[in-house]
């Protein structure tokens, strides 16, 4: 049979690549490299050529070359599927029962909360996620939170890159019980690596993820530092939300200085968002193979002010219903009400566009011949047939006509000068 495998740079030149790390775990860091690029994007470089056998398992397990919805055996006997929103037992509104949790998370703190709960309660032994750089906190690193200190130290939105599996299989050789908080994307690989290592399913108890716009590249946070006249060796804090909901994005100096900018003010223009390729195309920006997803609940996509924080919380699975039930019960977490599908689709009119374009967009980018991922359980096709032909046909063609002017794609990843 003929080697269909993509290599690296195929990955990342055809815009799959989001930067989790995996493939760096998987090949080891003496041989492959997540470095940051000329254009903003963590991405990897193999320093010698891949044997075959690794190769393949990177693209097994890689989510830009593999895509899958949930697993029916993780889903409860009560499960719906929902065409957009896929997997749910139950859907609400809720927030982080400890105020200071509520104030300091991005939305409504849930995700910290159930971190905090998930080690004070000793059923996992430590939480993986993300956190600021404490070096350069512009950038965002892989955490491993024991404590409640550390996985606080990790709450809020990083909207730059962020890689949080870059050694997860010497977190796998620990040995030790944890969960995993990340992107649906990082979800999509870890359980993509859990049908080839029966270890990740015995020792990662929970994968918590958010339903997710799409990461910008670095260029987004530099551009932020350019209109201020600041440099990235000045910082001290670079915090893109949280302390409110949303919450201002806040930057600090060495030199005692502080800005803010209001949410709004940040994201107001999109054609400056630089969001990353891999993004645009995104099956599962919802996380349906987590096992709870939180997100924004603001109607019509956007926050109108500032206020206390609430969450959309979607239990998913078995687990996650577990996981919930408990927490509540521990006050860790605080329901507002019950809600269901159509109520995220008001929260999140991006997410329903996107989830229905995907398909065809994909048509698109194989039709300009591009490599596509292998995407399964995730409804697109039959989401693409509520759009009809005509505005299929818009989408494939957009598409094309965009791969084909290359800017769905990337150039072969270089490590930037200066790091
Ligand atoms: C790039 C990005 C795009 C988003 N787009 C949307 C959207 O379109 N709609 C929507 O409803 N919500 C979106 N969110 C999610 C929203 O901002 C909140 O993260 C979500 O509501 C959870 O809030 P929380 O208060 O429970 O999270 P918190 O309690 O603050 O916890 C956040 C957790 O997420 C982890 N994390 C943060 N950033 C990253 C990252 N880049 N990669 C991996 N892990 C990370 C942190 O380590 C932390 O554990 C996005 C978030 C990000 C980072
Ligand atoms: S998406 Fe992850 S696994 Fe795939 S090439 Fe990029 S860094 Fe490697
Ligand atoms: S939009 Fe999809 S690919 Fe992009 S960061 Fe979010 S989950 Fe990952």
């Amino acid at each position: 049979m003929p080697n269909t495998d993509l290599t690296l740079d195929e990955i990342v030149r055809n815009g799959l690549c989001i930067g989790c790390g995996l493939c760096q775990s998987i090949a080891g860091p003496q041989r492959v490299r997540l470095v940051m690029t000329e254009s903003g994007g963590e991405r990897p470089v193999a320093s010698v050529a891949l044997d075959d056998a690794t190769l393949h398992r990177i693209n097994e397990t890689c989510p830009g070359t593999r895509i899958e919805g949930a697993d029916a055996a993780r889903l409860p006997a009560n499960e719906q599927v929902d065409p957009i929103w896929g997997p749910w037992s139950r859907m609400v509104i809720g927030y982080a029962g400890d105020p200071a949790i509520r104030d300091q998370g991005s939305t409504g703190g849930v995700l910290t909360a159930l971190g905090r709960y998930l080690v004070e309660s000793g059923e996992v032994d430590f939480i993986l996620h993300v956190a600021a750089s404490r070096e350069a906190p512009m950038r965002s690193r892989r955490q491993i939170s024991f404590d409640a200190a550390q996985v606080l130290e990790g709450a809020g939105s990083r909207y730059g890159p962020a890689a949080p599996l870059v050694d997860f299989l010497a977190i796998l050789d620990r040995n030790r019980p944890f969960a995993f908080i990340g992107k649906p994307c990082d979800v999509n690989a870890v359980r993509n690596l859990a049908r080839q290592d029966p270890r990740v399913d015995r020792l990662m108890k929970y994968a918590l993820t958010f339903v997710c716009g799409g990461a910008s590249d670095l260029g987004k946070s530099e551009e932020v530092l350019r209109q201020l006249g600041l440099t990235e060796a000045e910082l001290t804090l670079f915090r893109y939300r949280g302390f409110g909901n949303p919450g201002p994005t806040r930057l600090e100096t060495k030199d005692g200085r502080a800005f803010e900018i209001t949410y709004p003010e940040m994201w107001a223009d999109e054609a400056g968002w630089r969001i990353q390729p891999r993004c645009k195309i995104c099956p599962d920006a919802i996380g349906e193979g987590a096992d709870i997803a939180a997100s924004d609940c603001w109607p019509g996509g956007g926050p109108t002010g500032e206020d206390e924080g609430f969450n959309g919380i979607l239990v998913r699975t078995q687990a996650g219903a577990r996981l919930f039930e408990a927490a509540l019960r521990a006050g860790a977490l605080a329901i507002d009400r019950e809600i269901g599908p159509r109520d995220m689709d008001v929260f999140q009119p991006h997410q329903v566009r996107k989830k229905r374009a995907v398909w065809a967009r994909l048509a698109g980018m194989a039709a300009a011949g591009m490599a596509t991922p292998r995407v399964t359980g995730l409804r697109i096709e039959e989401l693409a047939r509520e759009n009809g032909l005509a505005q299929n046909l818009a989408e494939a063609r957009g598409s094309r006509r965009r791969a084909k002017a290359g800017r769905l794609g990337e150039p072969a990843p270089e490590p930037r000068a200066g790091g």
